[in-house]
């Protein structure tokens, strides 16, 4: 659309992850032909992370990160300035200031600047040997530590931690997972999936310590580091590598005095407290109707449909559709996927509990509210499709059975 002040619009994008690459792609897919600039600070090309904890570690050879081929944004006509930070802007002014000097005047705004690895400060005072792992740079940097016989400590037992374990173990490491909690994946996965994920590391000898409050962390003249818990219990190990959560990128938005609560607090539409000011991604907190409340999620899944439906709404004014949370964790060549809520009254197997393939279903009052699936992805569409239904379990012995058709289950045929 013509700009009322006759010049074209001029949309700018702040971020250079999933999020800000899906956007800039959804503006153009919509129909937007004004000019589009995407900030992003790290020097790369927008890449996905979920093979950083995987491939790039494992396997760097074959790991493709880039999200779109370097000629893919001259061709749409986005102009890049990536290794560039936003610094500042005026919401009102319309006006972003970048680390370079350069300043851009825009229309719209979208912030989509995500999250770092939140720092650990009593492991960070050991310098070298200490590891997190958020961009390419850090995964990079670690796979050079990394070799047959090596010691690894993986502080943080949340999704980072086990999947660097996992892959640590492949690269011939020997693992001990050390989590300050009594669960692991406490945040984000189902009881069950759990216990079969951790069957899985024991089998592969990760060894865990639960419940263990790191109080010291020190290293010896031969650069081995000892990590001791609050009890008394002692890690010893060749390098540190830690995921203990991550911290939003929210000072642009603060600064701007944009509303932040845990995220940037958005519409359905993806729109701030500031009407030409928009965020997606990890960083944003949106209105969803279908929920009720407002909703972040930290997922590759969340990042790619919220970074989409914004970009589209930023262009056609609709609002964003609500799809049923899902992320998926790879751990030894095993797929795992979560989709709806966590918590369940009851666990419905598709296969034998704790078995390597199976279809997982959380119920509450005979309602389908969450599931998981364990190398078994292509039950994941009609399962979602049931948590998005509210599908109710009247038959318990139909859905046990692996052979009964769900996608026949959930468009009703059964
Ligand atoms: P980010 O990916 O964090 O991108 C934000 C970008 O903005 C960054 O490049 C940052 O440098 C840039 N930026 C920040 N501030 C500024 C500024 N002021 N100026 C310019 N640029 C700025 N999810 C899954 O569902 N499955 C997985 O298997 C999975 N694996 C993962 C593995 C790892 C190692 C990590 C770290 C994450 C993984 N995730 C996974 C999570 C998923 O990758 C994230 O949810 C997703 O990347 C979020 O995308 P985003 O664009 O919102 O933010
Ligand atoms: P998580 O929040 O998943 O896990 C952090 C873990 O560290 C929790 O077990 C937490 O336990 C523990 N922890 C927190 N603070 C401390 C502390 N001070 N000392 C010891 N332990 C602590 O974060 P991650 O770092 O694993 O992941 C970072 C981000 O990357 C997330 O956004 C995640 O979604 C994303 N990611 C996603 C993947 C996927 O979906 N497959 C894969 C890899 C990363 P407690 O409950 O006690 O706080």
């Amino acid at each position: 659309l013509p700009h009322p002040s006759g010049h074209a619009p001029v949309h700018v994008v702040v971020g250079g992850g999933q999020a800000a690459a899906a956007a800039v792609t959804a503006m153009r897919e919509a129909g937007f032909s004004g000019r589009i600039v995407l900030v992003g600070a790290e020097a790369h090309l927008p890449y996905e992370r979920p093979p950083l904890s995987k491939e790039v570690l494992v396997t760097p050879q074959a790991a493709q990160v880039s999200i779109h081929p370097e000629g893919f944004y001259a061709e749409k006509g986005i102009e890049c300035r990536f290794g560039d930070a936003a610094v500042h802007f005026d919401a009102d002014e319309r006006r972003l200031e970048l680390a370079s000097g350069e300043t851009l005047a825009f229309d719209k705004l979208l912030l989509a600047t995500g999250a770092r690895a939140r720092a650990y400060p009593l492991l960070d005072q050991l310098g070298s040997g200490v590891f997190t792992l958020r961009t390419l740079d850090d995964a990079e940097a670690l796979r050079g530590h990394i070799w047959p016989g090596r010691r690894v400590l993986v502080v943080g037992g949340g999704v980072i931690g086990l999947e660097v374990a996992a892959s640590a173990v492949i690269m011939g490491a020997d693992v001990t997972v050390i989590e300050r909690g009594a669960r692991l994946m406490a945040r984000g996965a189902p009881a069950p999936m759990v216990e079969t994920l951790i069957a899985l590391h024991r089998d592969k000898g990760v060894t865990f310590a639960l419940g263990a409050d790191l109080v010291e962390a020190t290293r010896a003249n031969t650069r081995e580091i000892t990590l001791s818990a609050a009890d008394g219990r002692q890690f010893v190990g060749d390098l540190v590598v830690y995921g203990i959560g991550v911290e939003l990128n929210v000072d642009l938005a603060i600064s701007a005095g944009l509303r932040v609560e845990d995220g940037i607090v958005v519409d359905e539409y993806g729109r701030t407290s500031h009407p030409d000011i928009y965020a997606a991604g990890d960083v944003a907190r949106q209105w969803t109707p279908a929920r009720g409340t407002h909703l972040r999620f930290e997922t590759w899944a969340n990042a790619q449909n919220q970074g989409t439906g914004v970009g589209r709404a930023m262009v056609t004014g609709e609002p964003c559709a609500f799809e049923v949370p899902w992320y998926w964790t790879d751990q030894y060549g095993h797929n795992f996927q979560v989709a709806g809520a966590q918590e369940a009254d009851e666990w419905l197997h598709r296969g034998e509990p704790g078995a390597l393939k199976a279809t997982v279903f959380g119920l509450k009052d005979d309602v389908v509210v969450g599931a998981f699936t364990v190398d078994n992805g292509r039950e994941m569409r009609p399962a979602r499709a049931m948590i998005a239904t509210g599908h109710r379990i009247t038959d318990r012995t139909l859905i046990a059975n692996p052979k009964t058709d769900l996608r026949k289950v959930a468009d009703g045929r059964l």
